[in-house]
């Protein structure tokens, strides 16, 4: 049976007015309902749908800009709103207001727990170059501007939401359920995952973590994919340094560092380094390509193809952006992203520093990629590595994507879910540590019209009220799935 979400009218200038026609009140009607819309009324469906949106556009208030971060009052916010329901917290106060909550919903123990993820840490927002403030969460033709909308204080409040509903109707549960919230993930995740994984592992150990990226609608030609993160890649961050004569600025030099620096940049932006098929990204390749014919698919099949796959690629996807991101699956990556040479102008500087923003892919070690950067770069440079994490690949997904697929056949039948490869990190990379299957799925429905990727880390970062109420939706079925005994 096939539902449709409606689309919601909302004028709104702060002020919260959503007419709540749809939603968990169309899918209440369904044959198919989980555990939790048998056991509501509408009306109470309806209610949870409206404060889940309520704490959501104040968690969105909340300015966790990392760094600093300054993610405690936030936490805190979020305990507040679990013990609405007598959920009570355990929250890691770290330096400088930052810190991170556990809660947990206690099973008969008759399966391993299930643990919601999410950070709470947003990266920096010009306010110049936004349509609204990034920390109001205003609501403007159907969508809530803010930063986080996205990335991803949405699956934070899904989570409380779920964590809640769970807890009020006393459902038997087969597994506990967790729900992490962590600061600090924008910046490499030292003092959220991370810490948690290293100083409080029992608190966090589960079988199942959903977490960014996926679950979102990628349209391509009309088909609509869900993509959910089965591994993503490594970090090796790298201060290359360059050294030369220092001298007087009066007289022109060709081989100073400052200028060396300047080359070695210049080559990584010229230059893709090797092209590695590696397992995740064929995987999704092959997602994509199962839903078109020929000759779609075979030339979508090609572009794996490590010998003609690169050529392939530069000779058919003309566009710049589509291009680099078909780069990002396929080839470890090096963009400069910060220099540093001279401090007086009429004077020619004897050191640089260029840094490097290097990403791994699976199965790559820090000295294969070391290799391939100087390659590029050429001889006479010192290399620091400032952090190196190796990609991450979740084994055993594939029975969960099952359970994804026919959940997404029921809340938006036709979306197709695919494995996919995440050219970023996430704090799955450490919660795997802990022998956990993460799965990204974070799940919110967008329209044809909407790039998810341009609004990751983008001016106006948004989500659309009813891609968050689907999104709210399909988790919780998810949940229910693998949660409820039945
Ligand atoms: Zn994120």
């Amino acid at each position: 049976m096939r539902t449709s979400i409606l689309t919601l009218s909302i004028a709104d200038n702060n002020r919260f007015f959503v007419p709540f026609t749809a939603g968990w009140f169309t899918l209440s009607a369904m044959p198919d309902k989980n555990q939790i819309e048998r056991k509501l009324a509408e009306s109470d469906l309806r209610a949870i749908e409206k404060e889940s949106i309520e704490v959501f556009r104040e968690l969105l208030r909340f300015d966790t800009t990392n760094p600093p971060g300054n993610e405690m009052p936030a936490i805190r916010f979020a305990e507040s709103v679990l013990s609405r329901d007598e959920i009570e917290c355990e929250v890691f106060e770290i330096e400088q207001n930052r810190g991170n909550l556990v809660c947990r919903l206690v099973s008969s123990g008759a399966e391993p727990p299930l643990m919601l993820s999410a950070h709470v840490d947003v990266v920096p927002a010009n306010p110049a170059k936004w349509k609204h403030p990034p920390f109001e969460a205003t609501i403007d033709d159907g969508w809530i501007y803010a930063r986080g909308a996205i990335d991803m204080k949405n699956m934070a409040c899904y989570g409380i939401t779920i964590l809640r509903i769970l807890k009020r109707l006393g459902l038997p549960l087969k597994r506990d359920v967790i729900l992490c919230l962590v600061s600090d993930e924008e910046a490499g995740c030292h003092n959220g995952s991370e810490y948690m994984v290293k100083e409080h592992a029992e608190k966090v150990r589960a079988d199942i973590v959903f977490n960014e990226v996926g679950g979102f609608t990628l349209w391509y030609d009309d088909v609509k994919f869900y993509p959910v993160q089965i591994a993503e890649k490594g970090i090796c961050w790298l201060r290359l340094k360059a050294t030369g004569e220092p001298g007087h600025g009066s007289i022109p030099v060709r081989d100073s560092a400052l200028l060396q620096a300047a080359r070695a940049a210049e080559k990584l932006a010229a230059t893709k380094l090797p092209m590695h098929t590696t397992e995740p990204a064929k995987l999704m390749t092959e997602g994509l390509a199962s839903a078109f014919g020929f000759p779609k698919a075979s030339v979508m099949r090609a572009l794996t193809s490590e010998g003609i796959g690169r050529w392939l690629r530069d000779a058919l996807v003309r566009d710049p952006k589509k291009n680099a991101q078909m780069q990002a699956l396929y080839h470890n990556t090096a963009n400069p992203t910060i220099f540093n040479s001279g401090v007086k102008i009429n004077v020619i500087p004897d050191s640089a520093i260029l840094e490097i923003d290097g990403r791994t892919l699976p199965g790559v070690q820090l000295d294969e990629f070391l290799s391939e950067v100087k390659s590029v770069v050429g001889n006479g440079f010192e290399f620091e590595v400032i952090d190196f994490q190796p990609a991450s690949t979740t084994e055993g997904w594939e029975p969960i994507l099952v359970e994804i697929q026919k959940t997404i056949d029921k809340y938006d039948p036709g979306g197709k879910v695919i494995p996919s490869l995440c050219p970023g990190f996430t704090d799955s990379r450490w919660y795997a540590t802990l022998g956990a299957r993460c799965v990204g799925f974070s799940p919110v429905k967008l329209g044809p019209e909407t790039d998810f990727g341009a609004l990751f880390h983008g001016h106006n970062e948004r989500i659309p009220v009813d891609g968050y109420i689907f999104g709210l939706h399909a988790l919780a079925d998810v949940v229910c799935k693998y949660a409820i005994a039945e």
